[in-house]
């Protein structure tokens, strides 16, 4: 597929939804993509890019954001607490906010720097396991904790649905928790699934492998 096509179905998927007036950011997942790739998208007008991990980003983005102007960058991906500080200083929103070591350390970290990107709190829909992201029943105690605890600007939740789910009912569970706490942001929709995420609610869809292509 195509920058063109995916930003065309999305206008789509929000007519159907009765969200015209929504702002929906596509963020373009460019993890592991070769350079002239995510290139090509930079030069179509594309300034909303993912990524999922710290070090990876470091390698690539400093250089395209001295190239290119109003580049905003979203870490999808885990966040170690030995790499907040960089991921705090490259990224302006991070999505994978699921702990509280990882709170503690943002906040200690933005009353040094003055600043912090905006964040949102990855909730485990499918309380898997192995998952990263906080469980449902403890979304409230985060959310006390990081916001009103530590006034962190949290925006929204994020979820990643378990791969063998259909990802309708995490949608639906993930936008009822948002609005209950009154958070104008969700997370969610990926390449195969976007059109319903924003069906659901979505304001942040993270596109990769439809807009760049397969990864290698
Ligand atoms: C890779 C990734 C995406 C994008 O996945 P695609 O299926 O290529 O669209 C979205 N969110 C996260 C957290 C990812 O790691």
């Amino acid at each position: 597929m195509s920058l063109e096509k995916i930003l065309s179905q999305v206008e789509i998927a929000k007519e159907q939804a009765g969200r015209q007036k929504d702002i929906v950011n596509v963020i373009a997942v460019s993890k592991v993509q070769p350079i002239p790739r995510i290139k090509k998208v930079l030069d179509q007008g594309h300034r909303v890019f993912g990524e999922n991990r710290v070090q990876e980003s470091l390698d690539k983005w400093p250089k395209f954001i001295s190239e290119y102007d109003k580049i905003e960058l979203h870490l999808v991906g885990a966040l170690q607490t030995n790499k907040v500080k960089e991921a705090m200083k490259l990224f302006n929103v991070i999505h994978s906010i699921d702990r509280e070591k990882l709170i503690l350390k943002i906040s200690n970290e933005s009353q040094k720097i003055g600043f912090c990107p905006d964040l949102f709190i990855q909730v485990n829909t499918g309380n898997e396991n192995q998952k990263a992201g906080v469980k449902i029943d403890e979304v409230d105690y985060i959310l006390e904790l990081a916001k009103v605890k530590h006034s962190l600007p949290i925006v929204g939740l994020m979820c990643l649905p378990p791969i063998h789910d259909s990802p309708l009912n995490h949608f639906k569970i993930l936008y009822e928790i948002a609005k209950k706490h009154e958070l104008p942001r969700v997370s969610m929709g990926m390449s195969n699934d976007f059109v319903d995420a924003i069906k659901l609610g979505a304001t942040d869809v993270r596109i990769g492998s439809a807009i760049f292509g397969q990864r290698g």
